[in-house]
């Protein structure tokens, strides 16, 4: 039982009448020789951590070593608490603050879950976190939901890339948020295909978003793109739990997002030399970090 493509995936679900999770289940037996229970616990360990993460970000007050990014989270989050009535409801609200929390605790050296990367770590606990609290999910369904959101990313990452220095944000905040998206429906009861079709919307949405952290370090636009990726995830799966379809299929889009990303200037792929790194704000920001070198990193 293998996969690398999105409809071999739905191919085997249908067979076997079974969920993303449980295929990926099966295939993580078979490829590594690991037990249900051996998986099971990797994930629990990775909830825990992305639990910690989140709520050190929404109640401590966090400086990232830089200085440029710190304290947005829990300032969302005693907003949210003190109007009631956020612009954006509880539940959006909460995704974005949560999210925002975990890139915190990532720029402060803290300890996170670089799912799929350090740079999007936040879309997937901001978005299943904020989830499990409003629609009182246990911590096995979430941990099953790790599992599709792995299968998600292994098959992005077989077929085009997760990383920013390769394939500009898209690829990076794309794919959290393609993973985030297909465990929110799945969670909500929607069907394996309505997954993917709210994974394909994800990276649609964000096609073509450049990578350009200021002063090279993964805090600022990364932490605004975390609470924008886990918008994104709620959005798509709302649009496809709706019965709403992807007119191109999640597996071309996963492939036209790997062409933007390579046709994309390197001066856009996490180098720091473009976009709003290249401001006159953004260098000199970089300057008052790293002083007059060259190089950021
Ligand atoms: S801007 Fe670049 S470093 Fe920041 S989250 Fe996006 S891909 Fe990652």
């Amino acid at each position: 039982m293998n996969f690398s493509k999105g409809h071999e995936l739905l191919d085997l679900c249908k067979e076997h009448n079974k969920k993303i999770y449980e295929i990926m289940i099966e295939r993580e037996k078979i490829i590594s020789g690991t037990t249900e229970e051996e998986i099971k616990a990797a994930m629990r360990e990775s909830l825990e951590i992305m639990k910690a993460s989140v709520n050190k970000g929404l109640t401590e007050n966090i400086k990232s070593v830089s200085g440029l990014i710190g304290g947005a989270a829990k300032k969302l989050e005693d907003r949210r608490e003190k109007v009631r009535q956020p612009v954006c409801g509880s539940i959006m609200s909460k995704a974005i603050s949560r999210s925002m929390a975990v890139l915190e605790v990532n720029a402060a050296m803290g300890k996170i879950v670089a799912a799929p990367t350090a740079g999007s770590s936040g879309i997937i606990p901001g978005t299943l976190i904020t989830l499990a609290e409003e629609f009182n999910i246990d911590d096995e369904r979430l941990i099953e939901g790790l599992i599709t959101a792995s299968a998600v990313g292994m098959i992005i990452s077989k077929n085009a890339t997760v990383a920013g220095a390769e394939g500009g944000c898209q690829a990076e905040t794309g794919s959290a948020a393609a993973m985030a998206a297909a465990v929110t429906v799945e969670l909500m009861g929607g069907s394996p295909e309505a997954s993917l079709h709210a994974a394909a919307m994800c990276i649609k949405n964000i096609l073509g978003l450049v990578c350009d952290p200021i002063a090279g370090l993964v805090e600022s636009p990364c932490e605004n793109r975390n609470a924008l990726g886990a918008a994104n995830a709620l959005i798509s799966a709302e649009i496809a739990l709706a019965g709403v379809t992807s007119l191109i299929p999640f597996d071309e889009v996963v492939d036209t997002m790997y062409k933007v990303g390579r046709s994309l200037p390197m001066e856009l792929r996490e180098t720091a030399l473009g976009g709003l790194a290249d401001t006159p704000t953004g260098r000199r920001l970089k300057e008052e970090i790293f002083g007059n070198k060259k190089e950021s990193r």
